[in-house]
């Protein structure tokens, strides 16, 4: 199987590359509002879109408009037409939203050269900006493809994407986890594994709350504003590697150490009316935790399956099945028919892997035979056994 890597380092540019990287990026991002902006009138007068063909024969008009634009790398422009296009045509799929409009003061710009870029021992050449230098930390896989330039604050980062091949194996299901993603904790594993959330990074989240009220009181356009918007970022950064890094090493070791993962699908639960912050903060690690485990599975020829969210995997009891109501401030599954008792995340979870399962089972039979689904449903019922008490 063909995968594709990014990656990711950091760039030395010189006073005057760094200029022309926030040219190139600026453009960028001006062309994606401006097609997005355009999109969006002529959907309100017709009530269609125009997609990436459409986009792109309009691109040599644009920038006779705007002769700015002819400083970028006409591929790059390019590139920008294809991801807006991809993020509208997301947009239709229930879990994406409608693409927003680029910020500059996000200070997040960036843009794709697919080609006549270059890679030697200590720079990038990329078109139109010449040899940067780069921090090449680690060594690059396969063949590279692309490279995509990034804006990260005062940073610049160069991403190479690479394809390479790996060699493909058959999937087990010995040895499935079910997971049920929670607020106190990131999830909990149907083997009973806890995966608590970083506890620390409330330090940094009561400092980026601090910090970003303090921005709000700053003069708009003032040097102070700009300096306060940059501290705001580098927490914001800090936050993000932090978690980052640990939703990485743990759906890392998910993924190494089981056969397989099942997860409800997400947006679930009207949990945390109240929990703003947290919800937005948590939101980000479940969609992330999701997303890593999901391409970590196929990499590593592992299962992920998903389950319908509308699954009342709280409600059901594990050991009889029966139903009952489960606000979120009871802690403890007591069954009234069967008076099993259970930790309410662990008999989800087990739900959850129950069904995921089942999913197996019935969908995707290729690679399984028929007593490898019966070791996996004894498996579940043991497990049963051994944790209602
Ligand atoms: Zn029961």
């Amino acid at each position: 199987m063909l995968i594709q890597k990014g990656f990711k380092y950091r760039l030395k540019p010189t006073k005057e590359q760094k200029q022309k990287l926030l040219q190139h990026g600026g453009n960028a991002r001006f062309v994606y509002n401006y097609f997005l902006k355009q999109n969006i009138d002529y959907y309100n007068k017709t009530k269609k879109f125009k997609f990436y063909y459409e986009l792109a024969t309009s691109l040599p008009k644009l920038k006779r408009e705007f002769p700015f634009l002819k400083e970028s790398f006409s591929q790059s422009l390019q590139m920008v037409i294809c991801q807006f296009d991809k993020a509208l045509k997301d947009s239709f799929k229930k879990e994406k939203s409608f693409p927003s409009f680029k910020k500059k003061h996000f200070l997040n710009d960036s843009f794709t050269c697919p080609q006549k870029w270059r890679l030697s021992k200590g720079f990038v050449f990329i078109p139109k900006i010449g040899e940067v230098k780069w921090i090449k930390h680690r060594s690059l896989k396969g063949k590279p493809k692309s490279i995509t330039i990034s804006q990260d604050g005062n940073n610049w980062y160069c991403s190479v994407l690479c394809e390479y091949k790996i060699k493909e194996q058959e999937k087990q299901t010995d040895n499935i986890i079910g997971i049920d993603v929670g607020l106190t904790e990131l999830a909990t594993l149907s083997d009973k594994t806890v995966i608590n959330n970083l506890k620390y990074l409330k330090k940094y989240e009561d400092k980026l709350a601090k910090e970003q009220r303090r921005l709000s009181k700053k003069q708009k356009g003032s040097k102070n504003r700009f300096k306060q918007r940059m501290k705001v970022r580098k927490i914001h950064t800090k936050i993000k590697n932090i978690r980052q890094d640990f939703l990485h090493k743990t759906s890392y070791s998910i993924i190494k150490n089981y056969d397989g993962a099942v997860m409800e699908d997400l947006n679930v639960k009207g949990m945390m009316k109240n929990h703003h912050l947290a919800k937005s903060m948590s939101d980000v690690s479940w969609s992330e935790f999701r997303r890593q485990l999901e391409y970590k599975a196929k990499w590593n020829f592992k299962h992920f399956i998903i389950i319908d969210r509308f699954a009342p995997t709280s409600k059901t009891c594990l050991n009889c099945g029966c139903i009952q109501d489960m606000p979120l401030s009871k802690r403890q599954y007591n069954c009234p028919f069967c008076s099993a008792s259970i930790d309410r995340d662990l008999n989800a979870s087990i739900n959850i892997k129950i069904l995921g399962l089942n999913k197996i089972n019935t969908e995707g039979r290729s690679g399984i035979n028929a007593c490898g689904v019966e070791t996996v449903v004894s498996t579940v019922k043991q497990e049963k056994e051994c944790l209602v008490n």
